[in-house]
């Protein structure tokens, strides 16, 4: 018999609300109507292979039943299959519980009051959308996301629908294989225009330039394309406007799931995030960085940070005036002569620095300038007893896990700092 999982810490389950179409709707009741019957099938199937042997079914005996089944009664086939498998792992599991004296002996399902199917696997969660994509017939189905999902693996998702005909996904989070990340006092972040973001413990990412490049490309070709069709009534020219609108969205999509994820974690993973105001920072007299600023999606990025860092409980802290974070040593303050021209020798990466002795990543130099300064900063305004490197912000304790894989594109962590 299967080994039924036993849902305790380990796992955390999201509930969220689903808006089913019409056509989902009855899709939906197909499926539930086709599990409930499956389940008391079997339930009868194994009652009286109990009464005879003193044994159930396995699930494997049980599964070896789906086909001839699925090919007497038509419509079961209807129910995407793993949903169906589903059933079978259910009410073996059911069996096992009750043999080991843990739980009664499984009930038929009523068509009444709460109904119920699971997909163990092939569901992709899309937030950023507003959809769950479900596989089989079910496809996307609209979803309100209330809150950040946590940053690991899920399997099953259970759809229901309540008694008062309101619909709920369930999504089970696996929590089990995710590293404990300790939380950080704070971080500064540098957005650049060589890597995305730098921050002052030495990362570096990147958005997926390669896809986006790839992405970028067939856009052109979709684009030429469409500048062919010239004849503005034609359904082909429609359709080729079609697709150059989705190729653009699927470019905006990428760029934003990249943005979501850093910030995402930075948020969650320092409970002070330093960052420089763009404003201030777009006064620095250099059009690269003005076209970055708006093409980069750094205003984006900076919200999201924001927001996420505040649904944390943690601290999003601006430098809002000028500060020449570029420019100094940070662990001297002092002025690095080589980096006064500030943003006009970008190919310098490295510098021996003349006051402390050492050779600064210039990156990672600013971020550790940017959360220096941003927690004197931002210690002047809440605590006046806490200055310098060693503030301590509310300790709060929580340690939770995440995935630190999340970004797929951290570069390394130089060790040319510090
Ligand atoms: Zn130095």
């Amino acid at each position: 018999m299967y080994k039924h999982g036993k849902v305790d810490t380990m796992y955390r389950a999201v509930k969220v609300r689903i808006y089913p179409t019409d056509e989902q709707e009855s899709y939906l009741a197909q499926c539930f109507g086709n599990t409930r019957w499956l389940w008391n099938y079997m339930l009868n199937a194994t009652t009286t292979a109990y009464k005879e042997t003193g044994k159930g079914l396995s699930k494997v005996a049980m599964d070896k039943l789906l086909p001839g089944l699925k090919k007497e009664y038509e419509w079961l086939g209807l129910a995407y299959s793993q949903v169906l498998q589903r059933v079978t792992f259910n009410l073996s599991g059911a069996f096992v519980n009750f043999f080991e004296g843990r739980a009664k002996y499984p009930n038929f399902k009523s068509k009444h009051g709460k109904q119920s199917i699971q997909y163990p696997q092939n569901v992709k969660l899309m937030p950023q959308d507003s959809v769950i994509k479900f596989p089989g017939s079910l496809g996307l189905m609209k979803t309100v996301f209330h809150k950040e999902l946590p940053d690991a693996k899920f399997t099953t998702v259970t759809i229901s629908r309540k008694g008062d005909g309101r619909y709920y996904a369930s999504i089970l989070f696996n929590q089990e294989d995710t590293p404990i990340v300790a939380i950080r006092d704070a971080i500064g972040v540098d957005l650049g225009l060589k890597n995305f973001a730098i921050t002052s413990v030495g990362s570096k990412y990147d958005l997926p330039k390669k896809q986006l490049a790839l992405l970028e490309k067939n856009k052109k070709r979709k684009q030429r394309k469409l500048a062919k069709k010239t004849d503005k009534t034609s359904n082909k020219r429609r359709k080729a406007k079609r697709l150059v609108a989705r190729i653009s969205s699927k470019i905006a999509r990428v760029r934003e799931d990249f943005l979501h994820k850093l910030s995402r974690k930075i948020a969650y993973e320092n409970q002070v995030i330093c960052v420089e105001d763009l404003a201030v920072k777009n006064m620095v007299k250099n059009p690269n960085l003005a076209k970055a600023i708006s093409d980069q999606g750094w205003g984006m990025f900076l919200t999201m940070l924001k927001y996420k860092a505040e649904r944390f409980g943690h601290t999003y802290f601006e430098i809002g005036r000028f500060f020449p974070s570029s420019q100094l040593c940070s662990e001297t303050l002092l002025l690095i002569p080589m980096l006064q021209n500030g943003y006009d020798s970008l190919s310098v990466r490295f510098v021996d620095c003349p006051h402390c002795q050492k050779q600064h990543d210039r990156d990672i130099n600013a971020a550790i300038n940017i959360r220096n300064e941003g927690l004197r900063l931002w210690a002047l305004g809440t605590s006046a007893s806490a200055l310098g490197g060693d503030v301590r912000p509310k300790s709060s304790g929580r340690k939770k896990s995440m995935k630190t894989e999340a970004i797929p594109h951290e570069l390394g962590s130089p060790h040319h700092t510090r």
